[in-house]
């Protein structure tokens, strides 16, 4: 189900601590899905609210919230829910609301069980939301496509001819997606500069970052059944940062003449919080202005974009952070909705858990491109940062996205780190 209801109501306030700080990421208005455990606990399901965690499984347990007529937030994963029907993803999201809604009385045997079923944030640790069962990569930003296809190939044709007219994208690897604060090892691969007259192996040089945003399919189409931008739009449960790890110089050398392989197949980080597609309703935004009249199962009748700002920080070892990016998921070209339209017409099935990663959010200006590739211009343009430059990434350098909507509240995603560990030593 799509369309704003009481849950969006900027009037509705909670009684958890910190859920009403304007600075929050998570006010009852976002409720954001994820999955955690305590220093020595099981892995439980939740969701944000305030410096808490709303512990989903235990409330299941004991009957205060039962989606389904078997338990579905006792598997470690979000599948389980997501794979239920729109409308019980909905009447959850109400029932999750009016319990911490401080303007509904709850029995005392509720409070205390609610009470029991709140956990400090700052004590869990967070583990992957949903078993990625598929991985696609988009290539979906114009301004991000006209960077590398200007440095690359040609400023005059920067665009390939298919661009404009067809979502890209690639099959990444599922196996690969980490949650946020994992360490990312610095990949080894095969490298080949201009004028090396043979490749060799060993330590990427040139690793770099991707900002993205990725999308979580809930609701499957079957094999050999499109969707419409509708239907598609209504598919996606919710919406994580995602930050697709890039090594540059193995990605010059092996991406002829079929596309990025062991280039990105190394690690795909993504924040914790499931921001549902329900959160982020009051954030709609129309498509950029189409070049090229796109074919007809690419038409989009509803706003399908969405208004999140978005925020890039390097920090170096020991180091203080410097923000390298700030740009705007509004300036995709092609949204999530379209993509899995595109990915559904031919007959591919999507299936819950499926994750589409937007592509490389670039903005207008050299100071929003979403690659350190774009931003320092292939090297061109060393970027300032605490106690040095850079150009790509350091051992040592860690990143932050964070990403958030504004408006009458903040639909925030919380933080998606990464840190970059030396290469592991392996002679190929
Ligand atoms: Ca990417």
């Amino acid at each position: 189900m799509t369309g704003l209801n009481e849950t969006h109501d900027p009037a509705r306030k909670s009684w958890v601590d910190g859920a009403n700080d304007p600075n929050s990421d998570f006010p009852i208005q976002n409720l954001p899905f994820g999955v955690f455990s305590l220093e020595g606990g099981p892995v439980h399901i939740g969701v944000a609210i305030g410096t808490r965690i709303l512990d989903l499984t235990v409330l299941e347990e004991e009957g205060l919230i039962v989606p389904a007529d078997h338990r579905v937030f006792d598997q470690g994963v979000l599948n389980p829910f997501m794979a239920l029907p729109q409308n019980v993803w909905t009447r959850t999201r109400r029932q999750i609301a009016d319990i911490l809604d401080e303007a509904n009385a709850l029995s005392r045997a509720e409070l205390n069980l609610v009470h029991r079923a709140l956990v400090p944030m700052a004590a869990a640790r967070m583990h992957l939301p949903i078993f990625v069962r598929s991985f696609t990569d988009f290539y979906a930003s114009r301004e991000h496509a006209t960077n590398v296809g200007t440095m690359f190939r040609d400023p005059d044709n920067a665009l390939m001819p298919n661009w404009l007219h067809i979502p890209i994208g690639y099959n990444g690897r599922a196996t690969t997606v980490v949650v946020s604060d994992t360490d990312i090892h610095r990949p080894n691969g095969q490298l080949k500069g201009p004028n090396d007259a043979e490749p060799r192996f060993g330590p990427c040089q040139k690793l770099d970052i991707e900002l993205e945003l990725g999308a979580i399919v809930g609701t499957p189409n079957p094999l050999g059944q499109p969707v419409t931008a509708e239907e598609a739009y209504a598919s996606i449960f919710g919406y994580v940062l995602l930050n697709d790890w890039s090594a540059r110089d193995i990605q010059t050398w092996e991406y002829q003449p079929l596309g990025p392989f062991q280039s990105k197949a190394f690690a795909t980080s993504i924040s914790p919080w499931v921001v549902t597609r329900e959160a982020l309703e009051p954030f709609r935004k129309d498509a950029p202005e189409r070049v090229k009249p796109l074919l007809p199962y690419l038409q989009e009748t509803s706003p399908n974009n969405f208004d999140i700002e978005m925020v890039v920080e390097l920090v170096p070892d020991g180091g203080k952070s410097s923000v390298i990016s700030k740009t705007n998921y509004k300036y995709m070209y092609y949204s999530s909705a379209l993509q899995m339209v595109h990915h559904a017409s031919s007959g591919c099935a999507m299936e819950t858990g499926d994750l589409l990663g937007s592509g490389t959010i670039s903005g207008p200006t050299q100071d929003s491109f979403g690659s350190m590739l774009e931003l320092s211009w292939n090297g061109r343009d060393p970027l300032k940062v605490d106690g040095g430059t850079r150009t790509f990434l350091e051992d040592g350098d860690t990143i932050n996205i964070n990403g958030w909507c504004d408006g009458d509240y903040r639909i925030g995603f919380g933080n998606c780190a990464g840190k970059v560990l030396p290469a592991v030593n392996f002679r190929g």
